[in-house]
């Protein structure tokens, strides 16, 4: 087959699975599948890039980044809704309008909790995306909207421009799982999903978005090329038939209908996937609409009826602290269980010292409580008056409750972290950290594996890894012998790795592995980097004062001392073998460019950093020499224009002799 006919059957097939799993919620086709067919498509496309569409079914992975968003002006305008907070604003709402409309009919829909789009087809294919913006101008977030699989990247038989509207969400599993892991790494959280979805939405690297799961529910028709419809609920059904994935809808004949399905759309929030902040009524007949039209922000045919949020009284019955595997401490309310939107609630978040702080939060308070975007627990205030007599403020310990080390607030958030080097509650991360490829590089210890060495007991400690034996490690496989053997040819032969992967591996705050590779070579022997005191640290290039201070509390904690010893003893390499040679290059800065015959780039940067000089990737004033070769570009022309000596690679190996 051709591979261009391939090509449009692969994407047809895509696409389809694509609308039965997003849209009809009834996949037919395996997860495995559908990856080998796209995989088939990628390497179609790779090799044919001319015959890639930019709607593409590969695109919904998160295409090339951007630099910023282009406006669009909306054709048009993106309305706003006026606000209802009581039965009786929303009776005299419809009693209104039939005033002016006899035999009204009111569409009811959610409201759904997360951003308005405008989506633009041209002959059926997505052109463009756009964020609301102020009504009339919007962001081009195109790219970011492919990667939401329920759009459809084309329309069969739809008018030469086509315009629709809705509402970009956060489903609250992916909303509830993305704050988790947010904060176990000690990051901020977002509020409720309306912000996680708007801050997804407005990442310039889409594959970003992509990751972030958004999907999407269409509740307007904003343009048809030379079409006409009656009614709003025809408008939902053509948009249904292009395979749209449309908001639910109630058609309701008089008021009492009407407060019927808000009640029902409020009893049933809870049940939905996606987050709601209220009720939206429309009239539904176009016509009637076209009667009433618009003040200057929101049309006269429709309003939101918001639901007011559920908030309760408890009792701050405990604190507890939980460390997470980045070792960031979270201080957790447990309390007295109330149920609240839609589920019993038993605990809160407290995330840090500074919230705990601000509200003034006591073991013994009565706090009032809601769920943020109606899915996490959060405290809202205490009830002072009710504070028992006694209570003291609280304050998280300074030592980490699981393995008594210090704990340290991060330099750049209020989060304390553990400082333990063994604490078991970052064991396994600590010892992926260790075995990885840049650091002692242990080819077999991957998680599941490391996972079942910590739980039998063998591991408490990422130097535990030196003293595993051939029997401990031959119950992990299936046939464990063979591959226990392996690995412990692995563990054996990284004892001799240099002493920059094993400074590296240690996982001291900063302290990457270009660093390691620095602290090796300045101080030769972990002895030497162990008795050096600030100033010396600092000294070393690349190593600030933040950093040298880390260092120097690493090595102060006795579990980093206990670790370190047991490595000694277990015969692991405390050397550099690449000592530093000399300090001619001491306070130089060097930029490599063009093509290098006479050594490699890596080559020429070690032996820059071995005599004391630093290899930079731009040329500025601080360039003390550029090594030019074949084909030097522009920073061979920035050196000339500012001036900075030119050397060649001959002149460059001179120096070094
Ligand atoms: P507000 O932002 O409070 O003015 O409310 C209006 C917003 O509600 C619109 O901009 C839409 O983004 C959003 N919305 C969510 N669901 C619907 C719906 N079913 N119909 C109309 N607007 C909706």
């Amino acid at each position: 087959m051709e591979p261009k006919e391939k090509i449009r059957q692969l994407t047809q097939t895509l696409e389809e699975a694509n609308y039965r799993y997003y849209v009809l919620d009834d996949p037919q086709m395996e997860d495995y599948e559908y990856d080998r067919l796209l995989r088939q498509l990628e390497e179609l496309e790779a090799q044919y890039p001319e015959l890639a569409s930019p709607l593409s079914p590969t695109r919904r992975v998160g295409g090339q980044a951007l630099s910023q968003f282009e406006k669009v002006v909306h054709p048009v305008p993106l309305e706003s809704l006026q606000d209802l907070f009581s039965r009786e604003e929303l009776e005299d709402f419809d009693t209104r309008i039939r005033e002016t409309v006899t035999q009204a009919a009111w569409s009811v829909e959610p409201k759904v909790d997360g951003l308005s789009v405008a989506l633009e087809y041209v002959n059926g294919d997505f052109v463009r995306g756009a964020t609301r913006g102020d009504g009339r101008v919007g962001e081009d977030v195109t790219e970011n909207l492919k990667t939401i699989r329920s759009i459809p990247m084309h329309l069969e038989g739809a008018p030469a421009r086509l315009i629709v509207r809705g509402e970009v969400f956060m489903p609250k599993k992916v909303f509830a799982a993305l704050n988790a892991a947010r904060e176990e790494a000690g990051q901020s959280l977002f509020a409720n999903p309306r912000n996680a979805a708007a801050g997804s939405l407005r990442q310039l690297d889409p594959s970003i978005a992509a990751r972030r799961k958004l999907d999407i529910l269409i509740f307007n028709l904003q343009l048809a090329e030379g079409r006409t419809f009656e009614t709003h609920t025809q408008v939902l059904e053509y948009l249904e038939s292009l395979h749209f994935r449309v908001i639910p809808h109630t058609l309701c004949r008089d008021f009492s209908q009407v407060w019927q399905s808000v009640l029902d759309i409020d009893g049933g929030r809870y049940d939905l996937p996606f987050d709601i902040d209220g009720a939206v009524i429309k009239l539904d007949d176009l016509a009637q609409r076209q009667v009433l039209g618009s003040t200057a922000k929101f049309p006269r045919w429709a309003a939101a009826y918001k639901y007011p949020p559920e908030i309760k009284s408890t009792v701050v019955e405990d604190i507890i602290i939980q460390v997470g595997r980045t070792g960031v401490l979270t201080p957790k309310a447990v309390v007295r269980p109330v149920h609240l939107a839609g589920t019993t609630v038993t605990n809160a978040t407290l995330h840090n010292q500074d919230f705990i702080a601000q509200k003034d939060i006591r073991i013994g308070d009565t706090v009032r409580i809601r769920k943020a975007g109606e899915i996490i627990p959060e405290i809202l205030e205490v009830e002072t008056d009710k504070r028992p007599a006694g209570t003291v403020a609280y304050r998280l310990p300074d030592r980490c409750p699981i393995c008594g080390a210090a704990v340290v607030r991060d330099e750049d958030g209020a989060f304390l972290r553990c400082t333990g080097a063994e604490c078991p509650a970052q064991l396994s991360r600590n010892i992926a950290h260790f075995v990885s490829r840049d650091a002692m590089d242990i080819d077999g210890l991957g998680s599941a594996i490391v996972d079942g060495l910590i739980e039998k007991g063998y591991i408490k400690s990422p130097a535990d890894i030196y003293y595993l034996t051939l029997e401990e490690l031959k119950g992990l496989w299936k046939n464990g012998s063979k591959a226990a053997h392996k690995l412990l040819s692995a563990i054996e032969a990284s004892k001799t790795q240099d002493l920059g992967r094993l400074i590296y591996a240690l996982g001291i705050r900063q302290v990457g592995a270009k660093a390691g590779k620095t602290l090796a070579s300045a101080f030769g022997s972990m002895e030497a980097l162990m008795s050096a005191d600030l100033a010396a640290l600092t000294e070393v290039p690349d190593v600030g004062p933040v950093t040298a201070q880390n260092i120097l509390d690493w090595f102060a904690q006795p579990q980093s001392q206990h670790l370190i010893r047991r490595l000694q003893e277990a015969g692991v390499n405390f050397q550099s073998k690449e000592e530093k040679l000399d300090d001619r290059f001491a306070g130089m800065t060097f930029v490599l460019t063009g093509a290098l015959s006479l050594f490699t780039r890596e080559e020429a940067t070690e032996r820059i950093e071995r005599c004391g000089g630093k290899a930079a990737g731009s040329v500025s004033k601080k360039t003390t020499y550029v090594v030019a070769g074949e084909n030097a570009g522009s920073k061979l022309k920035k050196a000339n224009e500012l001036g900075i000596p030119v050397l060649s690679e001959e002149e460059f190996l001179k120096m070094l002799e």
